[in-house]
């Protein structure tokens, strides 16, 4: 395996890196349009159960003004029977009569004047309810074209974060199994997924590595993975290392260490 093999996929790291952050964008744009439409729906389902009310309240006043009418024709005529009754007794039953109907003809215009109220209160509010429905019916439509203008220039850098990454897995012929391995590590590593040992330590999660495990990482036979965070490791030489240079390998204790982490370079 040649050195080579870390430059791409450091390479491939920063576009998976700019990739992930583009997405991680477009996953947090609808969230203010989300809020405002489900405002809207709010407006919406209150303003038709409002409408709703308004309509009823309109038949009730209707119905009462007809009874309203009804009554007052029944005490003029009951009135006008007075001109043609004989007796006492006749003209007794009748007054009571008139007074009856005249109490129904008040007690009904007293309801159809408060159902009229209602009604007006109603409208009046339903038409408030309209102007803050509307406002908001056109906050969202403009939130709705910034998202889309915003979401398109997104999507468009991400197909070609996209591409970049293809065509390095494609130049350097990177096996499918690692690509995909090596993107979850930067995905969850923040965007650190290759990072060099200095003096046996593991520049990502600072753990002391086992001098077995170190000198195969130098060996470059094979591409490793940080046992403590999944990392890929590369050897680098710092000063302290050159002094020490000439560390004994141990042998046998870490025989079957990464066997699981580690990839043949043959595939790769
Ligand atoms: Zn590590």
């Amino acid at each position: 395996m040649q050195k080579e093999v870390f430059t791409k996929l450091e390479k491939l790291q920063d576009s998976l890196k700019a990739k992930f952050h583009v997405e991680e964008e477009i996953k947090q744009l609808p969230h203010e349009l989300k809020i405002k439409k489900a405002q809207l729906d709010k407006l919406r389902s209150d303003f038709e159960e409002l409408n709703l009310n308004v309509q009823t309240v309109e038949k009730e006043c209707k119905t009462l003004r007809f009874e309203y009418d009804n009554a007052v024709i029944a005490h003029e005529n009951n009135q006008k029977q007075m001109e043609v009754i004989s007796t006492q007794r006749e003209f007794e039953a009748l007054e009571k009569q008139i007074s009856d109907s005249h109490i129904l003809e008040q007690n009904l215009l007293k309801q159809l004047h408060a159902k009229e109220k209602t009604l007006t209160q109603l409208k009046e509010e339903l038409e408030e309810k309209s102007v803050v429905l509307n406002e908001v019916e056109a906050e969202v439509k403009s939130e709705e074209a910034k998202y889309d203008a915003i979401l398109i220039d997104k999507v468009s850098q991400k197909n070609q974060l996209e591409n970049e990454c293809n065509s390095i897995v494609d130049q350097y012929q990177i096996s499918p199994e690692l690509f995909k391995k090596f993107s979850s590590i930067v995905k969850n590593k923040d965007g650190s997924g290759i990072v060099p040992i200095h003096d046996n330590v593991c520049e990502g999660c600072h753990m002391l590595l086992p001098i077995q495990f170190v000198n195969e990482v130098r060996s470059l036979e094979n591409i490793e993975f940080c046992p403590y965070c999944s990392r890929v490791l590369y050897y680098e030489e710092t000063e302290l290392s050159n002094s020490t240079d000439s560390m004994e390998i141990e042998e046998g204790s870490l025989s079957t260490f990464a066997d699981d982490d580690e990839f043949d370079l043959d595939s790769f």
